[in-house]
């Protein structure tokens, strides 16, 4: 789900009067309208706080509204407003909230202004998606530099240079990323007392997806240190002895047969969405008259391999494309 749809569902249940009195302030006849929105000062928002009164997301509802009433372009109009908006506002959107234009483009039947509006997207916007600020997720080489240099202050202001790695959430991780979890590197070699953070590791992932964490640390003298990887709970060391041993140990593969078969079953449930949705597009595309009115929709019939599903599988078939 969106933040969006996610916000909308939490904050958004408003009275009729409540529902203009923000959007009422804009003008929403015309496309020019629309285009003619400012990027507004965003108040700095401390803490949690909620975007249901900044523009963009009133875009995004106008585009709904838009969408019922028909009114294509008004709804594409506001939705590529928010888009100019995401990027200054006070709130983090991600990649879906971005994307809802495209979705959009494939609801009204217009695939090749998708294709080109998702690649300009992407081009434009990619940085800017929330899952890909932080910069453990950058495309920079030597994120870890940064990383260091951003901490300077507070954990390296005695010129230690130590990190901890951590997989959030358990079991989301591949055979090669295993092996780095749970363990104390020292990023230039200062500290002959663990490992040297390999090169591999100097952006500070290997796959995005397998969610490999780095938290700065202070490693204390004594036996004044906790080490409690959320991977293994039955883990857990205060004898620093004990911890250098730890984060020692060899580099291979110590996933449980649980946590391997929790990794297969997550890339096979994605990869069957990205299948799922390739050929949804398609039918959207090539069979709009018989292709179910959403995603959902699709899959539910897929899945229950309903009479309906099978013969829209077969008219696939005719028209030269396959449904495995
Ligand atoms: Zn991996």
């Amino acid at each position: 789900m969106s933040i969006f749809n996610k916000l909308n569902s939490i904050f958004f249940s408003p009275t009729p009067s409540e529902k203009n009195s923000k959007s009422s302030e804009y003008n929403w006849t015309n496309i020019e309208d629309i285009q003619s929105i400012e990027i507004p000062c965003y108040p700095t928002n401390p803490g949690v706080a909620s975007p249901v009164n900044n523009i963009e997301y009133i875009l995004h509802r106008k585009a709904t509204e838009f969408k019922k009433e028909k009114k294509e372009d008004l709804a594409i109009a506001c939705l590529k407003k928010a888009n100019e908006l995401f990027p200054y506002s006070n709130f983090s959107w991600g990649k879906k909230d971005y994307m809802r234009v495209v979705e959009f483009l494939k609801d009204f039947g217009r695939f090749d202004e998708a294709r080109k509006e998702e690649k300009r997207i992407l081009e434009l916007y990619s940085k800017y998606f929330s899952e890909n600020k932080f910069h453990q997720n950058s495309t920079d080489e030597n994120a870890i530099d940064t990383f260091i240099e951003t901490n300077k202050k507070v954990f390296y202001s005695d010129g230690s240079d130590l990190v901890s790695t951590e997989l959030t959430p358990r079991a989301c991780t591949c055979e090669i990323c295993s092996c780095y979890r749970g363990r104390i590197f020292s990023v230039y070699g200062k500290d002959t007392r663990f490992p040297k953070l390999p090169d591999i590791l100097r952006k500070m992932y290997i796959h995005k997806d397998c969610m490999l964490r780095f938290s700065p640390i202070i490693f204390f003298n004594g036996d004044r240190n906790n080490f409690n990887p959320s991977y293994d709970s039955s883990i857990s060391f205060t004898s620093s002895t004990e911890i250098i041993k730890y984060v020692n140990r060899p580099f291979i593969d110590e996933r449980t047969e649980d946590e391997k078969k929790i990794f297969i079953e997550k890339k096979l449930r994605e990869h069957a969405e990205i299948q799922d949705r390739q050929d949804y597009d398609w039918l959207r595309e090539h069979l709009p008259e018989q292709a179910p009115k959403s995603f959902g929709g699709y899959r539910k019939m897929k899945n229950a391999n309903s009479p309906n599903y099978i013969k829209l599988k077969d008219l696939a078939s005719e028209n030269g494309y396959t449904i495995n």
